[in-house]
């Protein structure tokens, strides 16, 4: 955490799996590699289910980790997946990706649509999306950086704010995406409303070749 006058910055990984979905390391190994690589903010965001969430939250209350955990979930709308962060209830899959992101700000969350133009992961490919959310994710390291660019100039273009993330199934891969938010008070709040305002910078590398490879030399 580096102090900029009278703001903070936090780095932040806000799209992680854990086996609450189809990742394949705990909350606890995704914890682990978070606090070693002095990541300050970290989202569990399985899909369709808070769990990951509440167990992260409940690991750092217990054990005074230095990490903050924004609670999120990877939503299954009918247009795509759909992030969802400061919630804890359980939002039913499939729904219409405009009536599941009311829900979520009904909730108090905030929404960020997940990888979108990488139409062979369910991002959302349907303009009408960047209307109806709060943010869009402009880096995700499973993803092709012309999808990222294209993230990047259609959130400026409908006037949205940011958030970036690893979409680790696995712990190593935890961190390479990153959103440093520049937020005036160390809250849930405070993050959600640096990502609303845009206020972050991203960077991160890609993870894809790198899984692939990982996969086909494990095969071997
Ligand atoms: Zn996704
Ligand atoms: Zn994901």
């Amino acid at each position: 955490m580096r102090v900029l006058s009278s703001e903070l910055s936090l780095k932040a990984d806000l799209h992680i799996h854990s086996n609450h979905s189809d990742g394949r390391s705990s909350v606890r190994d995704i914890l682990k590699v978070a606090v070693e690589r002095k990541i300050d903010v970290v989202s569990i965001t399985d899909h369709d289910t808070v769990g990951g969430s509440l167990e992260a939250l409940e690991i750092v209350r217990e054990e005074h980790l230095p990490v903050i955990v924004v609670p999120g979930v990877e939503i299954s709308t009918a247009q795509g997946h759909l992030l969802a962060y400061g919630i804890t209830e359980e939002v039913d899959p499939g729904m219409e990706m405009d009536e599941t992101a009311r829900i979520v700000r009904g909730l108090g969350g905030l929404t960020s649509l997940a990888h979108p133009f990488q139409f062979y992961r369910h991002g959302a490919l349907r303009l009408r999306c960047f209307e109806v959310v709060d943010c869009v994710e402009v880096f995700n390291a499973k993803s092709l950086r012309l999808f990222n660019c294209l993230s990047e100039i259609f959130r400026r273009r409908y006037g949205k704010g940011k958030t970036a993330g690893s979409d680790a199934h696995k712990a190593d891969f935890v961190g390479y995406g990153i959103i440093t938010v520049r937020i005036e008070e160390v809250s849930i709040e405070g993050i959600l409303k640096a990502l609303r305002e845009g206020r972050g910078y991203v960077e991160g590398r890609c993870a894809m070749f790198e899984q692939l490879w990982i996969r086909y030399r494990n095969q071997r």
